[in-house]
């Protein structure tokens, strides 16, 4: 069914037991010094001619990872003639086959699993437990994906002939799909947005975030070994203005499937807006300015637990993050103070030691941002709690988990996408006025309650906007088939990646009507 009850999401591997963690340190260990490289891939071949950048890993400016070279505009334009051929035969394939090449592509990351998970460590800064989530996140897409490709695109769906005729609706690509995908899910997120177009029939130009290229290449070349034909996929890593600048207003591009900045969504739907020619779609999948809501009958221990997850999990570095914790005031000091004390424990540092809670945040620009910020804070905000830095954490960007008090979330002017969380305390008579500043704000991701009045958490859930709700738990991790993930506003056109009408955005309905 189109559901998926009958699937299994991919194991992993559980860290916190000895005969799991052991060999994995074996595996990761030969690929601690390895340097990868990556370069823009046109049908199937590997085209080192562009400018080339040394890759660093963020949590040590000495290590190098590998180098990039950047694709050109040429090289841009040489992929879409490739992928709009590759598209004609592609589209003609049976779904059968389409799905089983997500199924060979997910059985070779689960093969690979281990040098992914270095990478993702390495040039994006993932710790141990990210890197597991990772992969296995991608594996999920592929496999749930196939099983909905079947569903939706195997059969023609017979419909009523009142009138003597033959009626079938049925699904097919669009043509040639752009998925931009980005640095903070370099394997999910890239993978998710591939597999979803090419199962429905599309061919795809993936460009993948400046800042992890390494670890999209790697994949990529796992997609040509499960299969996928060299002119239906192309690779073009390299500048986002030059590649998206050069494809987007192009007509024959027949979709974007966007993971990123609002403000970039914003540029390429003015730019797909503003083309001649057929009017196609734009996924997107942008940030969010999520909240949580703590009403005094939730249950302290808990909370802390799934606040330090929400917020700090990933360096905060995840757009279902927590921003804003609203508290309600009678429990807000108890909070605060068990909250504090569990920050004081997190550990912060290199992400490549299984212990490290926290890693880095992905580079220069994203620390810079984040230090101005709590530099305004320390100004304007009531000081809660800070993760104190290690000493082997001066050489990487390393931001300090950190919570401060605010008076509302209409003090924060943008989202700020690191490890830092802001508190606001409210009393139960505002409740509402927390709830239309949350809706104010714009976004519309994720939302957190922490409640034990079943009621109170359906009242804040009805009233807040968002696309994904987490009641007296962590609002972060959304499990494929299981979690549908995306939001509403300015958090994104809506799409639920992972849920079983994702493809359909993928896809043209068609109807054939045969006079019998
Ligand atoms: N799906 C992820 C989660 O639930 C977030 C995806 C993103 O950050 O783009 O944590």
């Amino acid at each position: 069914d189109i559901y998926g009850n009958e699937r299994c999401n991919s194991r992993g591997i559980n860290i916190h037991v000895a005969a799991h963690l052991d060999p994995l340190l074996n595996h990761l260990e030969q690929w601690a010094t390895t340097r990868w490289e990556a370069a823009p891939v046109i049908r199937g071949e590997k085209r080192k001619d562009g400018e080339r950048r040394d890759i660093h890993a963020p949590y040590d400016g000495a290590q190098q990872v590998g180098a990039v070279y950047w694709a050109s505009e040429t090289q841009a334009a040489e992929a879409l003639d490739v992928a709009v051929e590759g598209f004609s035969t592609w589209r003609e394939r049976p779904v059968e086959e389409r799905a089983a090449c997500l199924e060979r592509y997910a059985g070779l990351m689960e093969a690979n699993m281990e040098e992914l998970m270095a990478i993702c460590c390495r040039e994006a800064g993932k710790t141990m437990q990210d890197g597991i989530d990772e992969v296995r996140e991608a594996v999920d897409f592929c496999r749930y994906y196939a099983l909905q490709g079947r569903a939706r695109f195997g059969k023609a769906i017979a419909l009523p002939g009142p009138t003597g005729e033959s009626n079938e609706l049925y699904m097919e690509g669009r043509g040639v799909f752009l998925c931009i995908s980005p640095w903070n899910f370099p394997l999910a997120i890239f993978t998710g947005q591939i597999v979803a177009a090419l199962v429905a029939g599309n061919a795809v130009i993936a460009k993948p975030a400046e800042q992890t290229s390494l670890v999209a290449y790697r994949a990529f070349e796992l997609m040509l070994e499960a299969g996928f034909p060299p002119d239906v996929i192309q690779f073009l890593p390299g500048d986002g203005a030059t590649i998206g600048g050069k494809l987007t207003p192009d007509p024959r591009i027949a979709g974007v499937a966007f993971t990123g900045s609002t403000q970039v969504a914003h540029l390429l739907n003015r730019t797909l807006a503003k083309r001649e020619g057929a009017i196609v779609p734009l996924i997107a999948e942008t940030g969010g300015q999520n909240a949580m809501i703590v009403d005094s009958s939730a249950l302290p221990e808990q909370v802390v637990r799934d606040v330090i997850q929400s917020a700090f999990a990933s360096a905060g570095q995840r757009c279902s993050a927590l921003r804003v914790l609203y508290i309600q005031k009678d429990v807000a000091d108890r909070m605060e103070t068990l909250l504090a004390g569990a920050m004081q424990e997190l550990s912060v540092g290199n992400p490549e030691l299984h212990s490290t809670d926290v890693g880095p945040v992905i580079d220069e620009e994203a620390r810079a941002d984040l230090k101005a910020h709590l530099a305004e804070l320390d100004g304007s905000a009531r000081f809660v709690s800070q993760t104190p830095l290690k000493d082997g954490c001066h050489s990487g960007y390393f931001v300090p988990p950190s919570a401060y008090a605010i008076s509302g979330i209409n003090e924060l002017k943008e989202e700020h996408f690191g490890p830092v969380l802001h508190i606001v305390r409210y009393t139960a008579e505002k409740l509402d006025d927390v709830i239309d500043e949350i809706n104010a704000a714009g976004y519309g991701l994720t939302l957190g309650i922490h409640s034990r009045s079943e009621s109170t958490a359906a009242y804040i859930e009805r009233r807040v906007k968002v696309g994904n709700t987490y009641v007296n738990r962590n609002q972060i991790g959304a499990v494929v088939g299981v979690q549908p993930f995306g939001g509403r506003g300015l958090s994104g056109t809506g799409p639920k990646a992972g849920g079983p009408h994702y493809l359909l955005r993928f896809a043209t309905e068609r109807t054939r009507t045969i006079n019998t």
